[in-house]
């Protein structure tokens, strides 16, 4: 039996969520009749306090047709130089939506309101038409940080009086509202749109949703049918999603447990060095003395155990629902053992 922490992308589905699967009702997206589908978006807009939602095959697709919606090619747009949107979507913003980047620097992939405004550009021909900003919550390369919510009404102000677009990468999002407790209308009614990931936490197969306002969706809508992203029977996979919805929400916060006791044991280790706080399910931390991240991961590997080494020096444990308190158990005997 491997333990893989790789990544919350490692799930397979339950046996409940396979049964969702088998009994859902479906039709043909395309002509706006699978009832799963319609009843995932409705459920998903209802929850964020949002008037739509679109099911798209990925996040990466999600944010892609965001930020295609909120752009003209040549705009710019602001985000963090850690970004999901910016460092891992293959260049997906110059490629689908013809603008270009403004990375900023931040704090553990989530930037504040003074850099933002700082990086507006005036109104003047040799500048980029500054358009969009985009955040991330909980942010993936940050060690799934939580924004504070002080900070994300301060860059609101900063897009309204600039006339900005603010979207949200919320690939786990889900993560964030558990362990801040906060409410999700919050979110809705701070960002014009937010995409959610069902493929990570939430354990289905597959699977986004992109939350607007109706004309943004319709937007979003003729976007997804350009990238291909038009299923038909999908109502299958949606019903993973209200699955999940109704299943897996609260248990995220078991993932979050597990990541911390992890993060415990590692750090009663000499060769554990700078580790980013654990806020969430990613724990990623730096090594130090004669462990490198590749000679680190292989030997956990040969004890069934699949850690990512992310750069040079770090690795990434990410927990999720396929880890077991018994995995989590052995997991920190064999670091325990691990010689320093
Ligand atoms: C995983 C992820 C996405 C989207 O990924 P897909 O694999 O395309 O669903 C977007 N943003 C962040 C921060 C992510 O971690």
């Amino acid at each position: 039996m491997t333990i893989d922490y790789r990544s919350d992308t490692f799930t397979k589905p339950t046996p409940g969520m396979l049964q969702a699967m088998l009994a859902a009702e479906t039709g043909d997206d395309v002509f706006g009749e699978d009832p799963s589908i319609n009843r995932l978006e409705a459920m998903m807009a209802e929850f964020f306090g949002k008037a739509a939602g679109l099911y798209c095959p990925s996040g990466t697709m999600s944010n892609q047709i965001a930020i295609k919606a909120h752009t003209l090619p040549g705009d710019e747009v602001i985000c963090s130089h850690q970004a999901h949107v910016y460092i891992y979507e293959g260049g997906g913003i110059a490629f689908n939506a013809g603008a270009q980047v403004r990375p900023l620097t931040g704090d553990r992939g989530m930037i504040n309101a003074a850099e933002v405004a700082a990086a507006i550009n005036p109104d003047d021909v040799h500048k980029a038409r500054t358009s969009l900003v985009c955040l991330e919550n909980t942010s993936n390369r940050g060690g799934g940080c939580c924004y504070d919510w002080d900070e994300i009404l301060k860059i609101k102000a900063v897009c309204q009086e600039h006339k900005l677009a603010l979207h949200l990468d919320g690939a786990r999002l889900f993560n964030a509202l558990v362990a801040t407790r906060q409410d999700p209308k919050a979110y809705g009614a701070t960002f014009d749109s937010i995409s959610v990931c069902l493929n990570k936490g939430m354990g289905c197969p597959m699977g986004s949703v992109l939350l607007g306002s109706e004309a943004f969706i319709r937007e979003a809508r003729r976007i997804r049918k350009k990238l291909g992203g038009g299923l038909r029977q999908a109502g299958y996979m949606a019903a993973t999603g209200i699955y999940a919805m109704e299943n897996h929400l609260q248990r995220l916060e078991e993932d979050h447990q597990h990541a911390k006791m992890i993060a415990n044991a590692l750090l009663e280790k000499s060769f554990t060095g700078h580790m980013l706080p654990v806020e969430t399910n990613i724990l990623i931390f730096e090594l130090e003395a004669d462990w490198t991240p590749v000679a680190f991961a292989e030997y956990l590997r040969r004890e069934g155990i699949r850690v990512m080494a992310i750069s040079p020096t770090q690795i990434r444990i990410v927990t999720h629902l396929d880890v077991t308190p018994e995995m989590v158990e052995k997991t920190v005997r064999v670091i325990y053992e691990m010689k320093e």
